[in-house]
């Protein structure tokens, strides 16, 4: 409750603040920090007063949030139960089982695990043999888990508008291609990228039945810069590999490297950032960005550069290598146009000249062990200086690999997808086929998508979407976890996809299997089903004949690792030469620039419909349920603006209204937007957030120059987490730099001696505990959602979030420190902190939080009245109280993405972390199955097991050889609000910093 009364808390003098409240930002918003809870936070619950809220209210159901009215009834009844007695051979009723697969997204394919029990999936997980990153998944594949039980997805296919069978629907389809082919009008196949080998050679066989075949495959995330570039250089499209196990020095342009979208390279960094001994080097990274993005903010140097100038940076880098620092200019760069920019005028607060030559000394000296990367949404010339900057540096090869784009369909630029668009919509395609992305919210306002129910138009999709509602003929389509396919996930590496389940709903196929029954029905050879053509395609192209394993074993242990190794074909020789028109296109920025980038949440809108992802914290800024316009400190207060103020944003005759963040460290004159929100269409998803493809140009450009923000009337509060279930503004993160850990002088800790008035307990068997290095955690928030698939953790909505009622049971603070034009950040995951002398054990009326034998601080969720007593006396706030009934009246078929493992909790009780419980209990049972004890590192929870940055250590603290008790003795050790004698099991490590300043 608020309460402005009470003593304000020192806020000047603190080494690290939370948000501009509370650090050198306005002095009349630090009122809101003191107060532990937000407005509202403690009102009694009721019906949301407005009618979006109350429509809100029943469609987010399927994002498991609230039904209050209804909360005083028990669970609704489900039906009649049904025993499983006929069970198949391979299941155990309450052991799971796992089945490798692939996620693919953008132009990125990742092989993970998915968890099943009794038939159905209930969490993603990364697969152990894929060396690159085993045991990790990227966080949107976690997350995905709930996609496969949207309650919106499409179950019967729709033409105009009615249901028909899946027999009809397919004879229509031919109809309709077949009408195409008699006219001789071209067809268009509309689609994502094309990464899948067999998905590949099965539009190859649809073009001998359909010569006018035409396919854009287009993804509206990513920018083409690279794309072009690339293809300058190597003469051929081309993947590039960063390797950042292998780089001393990174150089990270505005890139989201560490955003854990590929755990791989946030493996790779960390493992750099982790050191066991006190004279161990650690790799540096550097970042030159005007957003403040995830990886800047993880930087150890970090140049504050308009985006519109990043290109001229790396040029001005450049060129002080080679004229001060020996560095040679690749063959063929020579006479290069470089336009003449100064290093010293595009640097904004932050690092200055001097480390800016330090990056040259330290590029220079590193040369073959230095690693440039430049983000994806950033114009040609960015990526152009970059490659120039690693051909100079030697980096390809050794830090950066290259490899060639895994199949015969390119992808497609905006430009060539906006003209088929424009002749699909004056009617020059007999048939038009949209699968894949949603077309309709990327080119939002195209004549294309003018009119409803075009005749010639199909759709293929999961949801009843945008692109859905302007085509006569809509086909549903199987989810990835009920799909076959094949993809390349690193070169020469293919990686199977194989169903987990079978298609929830019967009518629903894969969309490799709609066009093979429409490749049959125009004469062409193909297999019955997909899963056939995808074996017959490996038993002809990717089983080795000679081999002395017959194909059928082959097929058995590749679907079984879910991964088979082989070499990738190699690429042409890059001529540098080439890259003369990309810089040339390099100009000075003028105005504010607004820099358009991928959702980290929903990336290009394909994730709306996940609650899960809505309510994801967005790691850098906190927002939850909408992308508010980022606005520098300086900006905002040029402009008179506020955060909750709305704006209308224009550019080029386009415009769109938002709301407004103010984002610290942002570069003066540089604002950004997210893409993926504003859907129309869905139950979660519509009126969410505004759709930023609006302001995209025809070229795609993402960096727009000029625009114009001019405030309107009204506000609109962002929902954000960061100011919530604060400790009372202490300082809980420690950050040193590098040589006084090298000296020792990191082990320098404030003593504590503690004196209890009670006996130390006893553990008789084990004492778990866990340690989190926030030296390697990069702040991507993946444990956040990993808990939450993991432990049937509730979304509650945006109107929820704004009281601070958020359910996750990890969040993953987010410290500033410095001036808020260039603060640095330090990331740090809090959960129950299991303390052996709880607070909240000994205030509960009701004994219903209480310890195990095991040092668990647990809860017995129907001993629990409620009081909150618990979460009031935790020093962390980490307990979250259940307000309504989140979770009891889902929409079918949600329900079947809970872990049977986990109690789901009504309304009314106290919830929080349990180390995951389920997995030490089952642990155990197999230790004791096996008649040994629990191994260490056997008991994985779900937030260590996601963490790409491996960040996060678990196990038995009373074995003092156990890999968490070695780490708990680190000289970087220490514990969270040590002098309260609360005693936590869990131990952080110091964050290290290795600037140039803080190495010796
Ligand atoms: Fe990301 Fe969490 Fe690991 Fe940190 S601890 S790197 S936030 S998954
Ligand atoms: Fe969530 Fe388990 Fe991690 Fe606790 S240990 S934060 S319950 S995943």
């Amino acid at each position: 409750m608020a309460d402005d009364t009470r003593p304000q808390p020192p806020v000047s003098g603190r080494r690290f603040w939370i948000s501009r409240e509370e650090g050198p930002g306005e002095p009349d918003a630090r009122s809101a920090v003191w107060n532990e809870f937000p407005e509202g936070a403690a009102d009694p619950p009721e019906l949301p007063a407005d009618a979006l809220s109350r429509r809100r209210f029943l469609a987010l159901l399927s994002a498991s949030a609230a039904l209050a009215a209804a909360s005083a009834c028990s669970a609704p009844d489900r039906g009649t139960i049904v025993p499983y007695t006929e069970r198949p051979d391979e299941v155990v009723p309450g052991v799971p089982n796992f089945y490798a697969s692939c996620f693919a997204e953008g132009r990125r394919a990742h092989p993970v695990l998915v968890r099943t029990r009794e038939g159905r999936p209930i969490h993603v997980e990364g697969n152990d043999r894929y060396a690159t990153a085993p045991g990790k998944a990227p966080y949107r594949a976690v997350a995905d888990l709930l996609g496969l039980y949207d309650p919106d997805r499409l179950r019967e296919p729709q033409n105009a508008g009615r249901a028909v069978s899946v027999p009809e629907a397919e004879r229509l389809l031919a109809e309709k291609a077949r009408k195409a082919r008699e006219q001789g009008l071209p067809v268009l196949l509309f689609t994502d990228a094309v990464l899948s080998p067999t998905r590949a050679r099965l539009l190859a066989e649809l073009r001998k039945v359909l010569p006018g075949l035409e396919v854009v495959s287009y993804e509206p995330a990513l920018g083409e810069g690279e794309e072009r570039v690339l293809r300058s250089l190597f003469g051929e499209a081309v993947n590039l590999e960063p390797r950042p196990e292998k780089a001393k020095v990174i150089l990270a342009l505005e890139s989201d490297l560490l955003s854990g979208e590929d755990p791989a390279l946030v493996r790779a960094f960390a493992a750099g950032r982790r050191p066991e001994g006190r004279r161990e080097p650690l790799a540096r990274l550097y970042a030159a960005e005007g957003r403040f993005t995830l990886t800047g903010s993880r930087a150890d140097a970090r140049f504050g550069v308009r985006t519109g100038d990043l290109g001229a940076f790396a040029l001005g880098l450049l060129r002080l290598l080679v004229g001060e620092h020996g560095v040679s200019l690749p063959p063929g760069a020579e006479n290069l146009p470089w336009p003449e920019r100064p290093l010293s005028s595009l640097l904004g607060a932050g690092a200055g000249e001097r480390e800016a030559e330090a990056l040259a000394r330290d590029l220079a000296e590193n040369r073959g062990a230095a690693l440039v990367v430049a983000g994806s949404h950033l114009p040609a010339p960015v990526h152009a200086a970059a490659a120039l900057l690693n051909l100079a540096l030697g980096s390809l090869g050794k830090t950066l690999g290259v490899w060639p784009w895994p199949t015969a369909v390119a992808p497609s630029g905006r430009g060539e997808a906006e003209a088929a668009l424009e002749r699909a919509a004056e009617g020059r395609y007999g048939l038009v086929l949209f699968w894949g992305g949603n077309p309709a919210h990327a080119f939002p306002g195209h004549p294309a998508f003018g009119e409803p129910r075009r005749e010639v138009f199909v759709r293929i999709g999961l949801h009843e979407d945008e692109t859905a509602k302007v085509a006569a003929l809509v086909l549903p389509e199987a989810h990835w976890l009920e799909s076959w396919g094949d993809f390349v996930p690193r070169p020469g590496l293919k990686a199977l996809r194989q169903p987990a389940l079978r298609p929830l709903y019967p009518a629903a196929r894969q969309g490799e299997d709609w066009l093979l029954g429409l490749l049959r029905a125009l004469g062409g050879q193909g297999a019955e089903d997909y899963a056939r053509f995808l074996k017959e395609r490996w038993r002809r192209e990717e089983w080795p004949p000679e081999s002395p394993v017959p194909f059928e074993r082959f097929w058995a242990a590749a679907l079984h690792e879910g991964l088979v190794p082989g070499t990738p074909p190699p690429v042409s020789a890059p001529s540098a030469g080439a890259l003369g028109p990309h810089l040339c296109g390099a100009s000075t920025p003028k105005g504010l620039e607004l820099v358009l980038h991928p959702s980290p949440a929903l990336y290009d809108g394909r994730y709306a419909n996940n609650g899960w992802l809505q309510e994801w914290p967005d790691p850098v800024t906190k927002a939850t349920w909408d992308n508010p316009l980022l606005l520098a400190p300086a900006d905002a207060r040029r402009l008179g603006l506020k955060d909750g103020d709305r704006v209308r944003v224009s550019e080029g005759g386009r415009s769109l209204e938002s709301a407004v963040l103010i984002q610290p460290g942002q570069r003066e004159g540089v604002a950004a937007l997210s893409l993926g929100y504003g859907r129309q269409a869905l139950s979660v998803a519509r009126g969410v957030g505004t759709n930023a493809f609006v302001l995209l140009g025809r070229e795609g450009e993402r960096v727009l120059r000029g625009v114009e923000v001019e405030k309107i009337p009204g506000r609109k509060p962002v929902p954000t987490t960061q100011t919530h279930h604060r400790m009372e503004g202490r300082d809980l993160v420690r950050s040193i730099p590098l040589k006084e850990w090298a000296r020792g002088e990191g082990e320098k800790r404030e003593g504590h001696p503690l004196v209890s008035l009670y006996p130390d307990q006893e553990f008789p068997e084990s004492k778990w505990g866990m340690v989190i290095d926030l030296s390697a955690c990069v702040g991507c928030s993946g444990c956040l959602l990993a808990c939450q698939s993991e432990n049937n953790v509730p979304v509650v909505g945006p109107e929820q979030v704004l009281k601070g009622r958020e359910m996750h049971w990890i969040r993953v603070d987010r410290y500033y420190e410095g001036p808020e034009e260039a603060p640095r950040a330090v990331h740090s995951p809090m959960l129950c902190q299991h303390c052996d002398n709880a607070p909240c054990e000994n205030v509960c009326p009701v004994n219903a939080t209480n310890h195990s034998p095991d040092g668990l601080n647990q809860m017995a969720y129907n001993r629990c009245v409620g009081t909150r007593y618990c979460a009031n006396n935790c020093p962390y706030k980490v307990r979250r109280f259940n307000f309504l009934e989140w979770t009891a009246h889902k929409r079918e078929p949600e329900t079947l993405a809970f872990n049977p493992e986990v109690t789901v909790r009504p309304r009314g009780v106290m919830e929080k972390c349990t180390f995951c419980v389920q997995r030490i209990e089952e642990a155990k049972v197999r230790a004791r199955v096996e008649g040994r004890k629990v191994a260490d590192g056997e008991v994985i929870p779900a937030c260590a097991a996601a963490c790409p940055a491996e960040a996060i250590v678990f196990g038995d603290l009373k074995d003092p050889e156990s890999r968490v008790s070695r780490l708990a003795r680190s000289g970087r050790a220490y514990k969270v609000l040590e002098e309260l004698g609360v005693r936590p099991s869990v131990t952080y490590l110091a964050h290290l910093r290795n600037g140039p300043e803080d190495s010796e």
